[in-house]
């Protein structure tokens, strides 16, 4: 029984890092306004209510939300005039951010830019000409606050079953504070919690873009969902409840932060939790997820097993592959062995690395990560190996935002845009 006397040494650190992240969130975020997308039909009622309507005002509300996706208060044209004034007076908004600027994936190039001032039938016109369609999509938004996140839009045709399926890469929080060697996000800091509207409007960003619903979530764009928990718990309830995405299409990531796969477990979602490791031992783990020290290997293990007991749901485990330095057959036996500690409830995801600007880390060769998969295999490991395309990849997240703006601590004005390019 590892687990408890790691749990109380990790504490004070752990404690430290989520002070700070929570320090600078409440220092920068948003507060002067009240967005409406999120709310459940409930709380939308309640709200109509307050403000001195009928409790099916706050249907229409939802309505509007989520059928018409009416982006501002001014847009709701079927509720009475005086409702609408009542909301914008108490300081209600939509909650919808502008596109800042949107990159496909397939070769990195610029291909369209969204700047708020074009109109959205022709930002549709241009998307449907193009062959954005098909290719995964990388946006930025721009925050109230003129800060930029991350998401990603990743299209994925099922010949076999003549579906498709799009999955919504998103994001928790502006940057990350958790600085993992290999990662675009944490090398461009961190400024804040992202609000639970926030979250869900990467969702809806991603269905315009495409035209196409949402199919699948996953938490794996810039942040760490586990220090922004209580937001990213009312944003899966909102996609789950409100824009009908399964539970079982969600994922929610994690490097791992000390007593919140607990917390997580107790909500007893159905959603896939997925741990990134990056590492079979601690020793290595500490110089690719720095934030590890706080948080030893056998603890995470014994709280993944418990999250397998407590929710049924099989455990996820990320490892990316970076050259030389994760990837030897004798990487993959040690794996195997601490796998075997977490019970039956696993799948590995293999993460080949996506090199980014300034990484001393390299992309391993095809016949290594065979090699690395075969070693699991024969250990009884199921394993896949994803496929990056371009932007899949937690290495690639955070690369086009630190593009547009450095450093997310300094206040920014509102940049210009810049040209499109077709
Ligand atoms: S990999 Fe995830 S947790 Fe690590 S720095 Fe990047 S965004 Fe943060």
């Amino acid at each position: 029984m590892a687990a408890a006397p790691s749990h109380v040494r990790a504490a004070p650190l752990a404690r430290a890092f989520r002070a700070r992240a929570s320090a600078t969130a409440t220092a920068t975020a948003p507060t002067s306004r009240r967005a409406l997308l999120g709310l459940s039909e409930p709380e939308l009622r309640q709200l109509a209510l307050d403000l001195g309507q009928q409790s099916y005002r706050g249907k229409q509300l939802h309505d509007l939300l989520y059928k018409s996706r009416a982006r501002q208060v001014q847009e709701f044209n079927y509720v009475p005039k005086a409702f609408r004034e009542a909301l914008l007076g108490a300081g209600w908004t939509v909650g919808r951010s502008p596109v800042h600027h949107a990159v496909t994936a397939s070769d990195g190039t610029t291909k369209v830019l969204f700047p708020c001032a074009l109109p959205r039938a022709l930002a549709a016109a241009v998307l449907l000409r193009s062959p954005l369609l098909y290719s995964p999509l990388q946006i930025l938004l721009k925050l109230e606050d003129n800060r930029l996140i991350e998401t990603v839009g990743i299209p994925v045709d099922d010949d076999n079953k003549g579906s498709s399926r799009l999955t919504a890469c998103v994001s928790s929080q502006v940057g990350c504070p958790l600085r993992c060697s290999f990662c675009a996000t944490g090398k461009g800091g961190f400024a804040r919690n992202l609000r639970p509207h926030e979250i869900v409007e990467q969702v809806l960003a991603i269905e315009e873009m495409f035209k196409h619903r949402v199919t699948n979530v996953v938490f794996m764009g810039m942040g760490e969902p586990m220090l922004n928990l209580k937001s990213v718990i009312e944003a899966h309830r909102c996609f789950n409840k409100e824009l009908r995405i399964g539970q079982r299409m969600m994922t929610i990531s994690t490097v791992g932060v000390p007593n919140t796969i607990k917390m997580l477990a107790s909500h007893k979602l159905q959603s896939t939790l997925a741990v990134s490791l990056h590492a079979p031992n601690q020793k290595l783990r500490e110089t690719i997820v720095p934030s590890a020290k706080s948080y030893p290997l056998g603890a995470l293990m014994d709280d993944c097993k418990s999250y397998f007991l407590e929710t049924g749901r099989r455990v996820s485990f990320e490892y990316t592959l970076l050259a030389g330095i994760n990837d030897e057959k004798e990487h993959a036996e040690e794996l195997a062995e601490v796998l075997r500690t977490c019970g039956g409830g696993y799948h590995v995801n293999l993460i080949p690395y996506n090199p980014i600007e300034g990484s001393e880390y390299k992309r391993p060769y095809r016949k290594v990560v065979q090699a690395f998969v075969d070693a699991l295999e024969a250990r009884k490991i199921t394993v896949s190996v994803r496929q990056t395309r371009g932007l899949d990849a937690n290495a690639a997240c955070g690369q086009l935002r630190n593009e547009f703006q450095k450093n997310p601590l300094l206040e920014s004005s509102p940049s210009e845009p810049s040209l499109v390019h077709a």
